[in-house]
């Protein structure tokens, strides 16, 4: 995940461990020696040599991974490898001295210390970094100027500057950035070549002559390189050192920070009701135990929250704490930040920068508009009706209105469903989708109707200008309503008392319609066609 929102500040130092395998006195580098090869890294990378500052230094670590005291530098003894005297490390990953190397001095945790080895070695001449995020410096070149700093360069994802390049042919720089180095104002240049213009393509021609990343000088990083060695720490897998408690002394009271952030949510799914549930892994770095916490929630840059969290956190230890459930409203992706304000009562702590941390997250809102519909319209009611944010089960009823009588649920394609009048779904909001349901109804016949329809003259039908209604003898009818073919009431007419009725029907369109009379307590449905 890259964290767009990391920021760094002054005190932006990545720890270092130096594990110096030595076979016999002279290869044992001295502490001094290696003191003064991170004073030489920190004073070219942060550009008082020439050239950009990287923006962030480094320093050796003062606590190992168990928390205890360190000077951050290992001096182990290699004289057990097999040929490491003679031969020492070579260029190849899996070589049986390189494995030897590793074993007798094995790397401390990556994510919280950059590990550099002080090694014998024949193979090359400066330094190699051929295994991730492993640095190796051959012993006789610790005091090299611009050694460890191309290393550096290597290990935050930058190319030589002649990237591409063979004794003999220029790099391919048509697009330059993604062309040989990748950095736009590095000149593409042969290997072996420091001094003639003969490459060309973009970049500055004199300055990568005297660039970190060319075999020809160690003098300055471009702004392109610059940018570049940002990208790479502000990804999660670097930035975690920025996070690291390796440069905090074991002996510091309060020191808390915030590692991580995380759903407890699967967000690979929809989030139920919308609801996020954001957990933080707060790291208690110092002697003091942590009992409350307070910290401000940012989301998109807006805060959200002030949190208050009674828990209990002891030195030396981390733990996930679960945030009250945040309301997301829409779909996309949330930039989430957390800030410690406050740990117990204090609000200043040893390393203030590891108090903020902020990640990207994608999220899933939905609601689905699960709705049941009467056909025709007027004919029944339909309860149920809903839109659904989690994973739930929805009955949709279906109830007759006089004069009706269900008959079946449909689906949206006129697929049968049942003829129960009450349709129960579970809905997946992952896998589905708005869905519409159609309960039919059927116009119930009375067994009267003959009784009625002798009574009741409509005429004429099909009807064109004008429909006549009788009702001869009787009296006691009261309302005609009008329904159109799709369900809606186009007209009420009350009739108490009338004997005959004419409707005028030049505002009507030509279909079928239905008129539903009422007769004390019971309805009589007729169709009627408009030409
Ligand atoms: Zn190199």
């Amino acid at each position: 995940m890259q964290n767009e929102c990391q920021q760094l500040n002054g005190d932006t130092i990545l720890p270092i461990v130096v594990h110096v395998v030595y076979f016999d006195a002279a290869s044992n580098v001295s502490d001094q020696a290696i003191k003064n090869m991170i004073d030489t890294l920190n004073y070219e990378w942060t550009g008082k040599k020439g050239g950009e500052n990287m923006g962030f230094s480094f320093a050796l670590a003062k606590r190992d991974p168990n928390g205890n005291l360190t000077n951050g530098i290992y001096h182990v003894d290699g004289s057990s490898i097999p040929n490491y005297a003679t031969q020492g490390a070579q260029s190849v990953a899996n070589d049986p001295i390189n494995l030897g190397i590793m074993n007798v001095a094995p790397a401390w945790n990556k994510d919280k210390y950059i590990n550099i080895w002080i090694v014998q070695s024949n193979a090359f001449s400066g330094a190699g970094a051929y295994l991730y995020r492993t640095i190796m410096i051959r012993n006789v070149n610790v005091v090299t100027s611009g050694n460890l700093t191309h290393e550096m360069g290597h290990f935050f994802d930058l190319f030589h500057t002649f990237q591409g390049s063979t004794t003999t042919q220029c790099p391919i720089d048509t697009n330059p950035y993604f062309d040989g180095d990748k950095c736009a104002d590095t000149h593409p240049h042969k290997m072996a070549d420091c001094g003639s213009t003969s490459c060309t393509g973009s970049g500055s021609i004199p300055d990568v002559f005297i660039n970190y990343m060319s075999y020809c000088g160690s003098k300055i990083f471009t702004p392109d390189q610059k940018d570049r060695v940002f990208a790479s720490l502000s990804r999660d897998e670097r930035w975690c050192l920025a996070l690291s408690d390796g440069l905090i002394p074991s002996n510091v009271e309060t020191e808390v920070s915030v590692d991580s952030i995380r759903f407890l949510n699967d967000l690979s799914k929809p989030l139920c009701d919308s609801l996020g549930i954001i957990q933080m892994k707060v790291s208690n770095s110092g002697t003091k135990q942590i009992d409350s916490l307070k910290s401000w929630l940012y989301i998109n840059d807006s805060l959200i929250k002030n949190i208050t969290s009674i828990e209990s956190i002891s030195p030396y230890t981390s733990k996930w704490i679960t945030l009250q459930p945040t309301k997301f409203e829409f779909s996309g992706s949330y930039n989430i930040k957390l800030i410690l304000k406050k740990f117990n009562s204090d609000t200043v702590d040893y390393k203030m920068s590891n108090n903020s941390l902020c990640s990207d997250f994608d999220i899933i809102v939905k609601g689905i508009l699960v709705n049941g519909v009467s056909n025709p319209l007027n004919a029944g009611t339909i309860t149920g009706s809903q839109i659904v944010s989690c994973d739930e089960r929805v009955i949709l009823t279906a109830t007759a209105n006089n004069g009706f009588t269900f008959d079946h649920w449909e689906d949206e394609f006129g697929n049968f469903i049942t003829t129960n009048n009450a349709y129960s779904r579970d809905i997946n909001l992952q896998l589905e989708n708005d869905q519409t349901y159609y309960a039919k109804f059927t116009i119930l016949t009375d067994v009267n109707s003959n009784n009625i329809e002798n009574n009741v003259m409509i005429y004429p039908n099909p009807a064109h200008d004008h429909l006549s209604i009788s009702f001869r003898n009787q009296t006691n009818f009261q309302k005609i309503t009008i329904i159109n073919s799709i369900g809606s009431i186009i007209q009420e007419i009350d009739v108490v008392n009338l004997k005959d009725v004419t409707i005028d029907l030049k505002n009507y369109v030509r279909g079928n319609y239905f008129l539903s009379i009422i007769k004390d307590k019971g309805v009589y449905n007729f169709k009627c066609v408009i030409l």
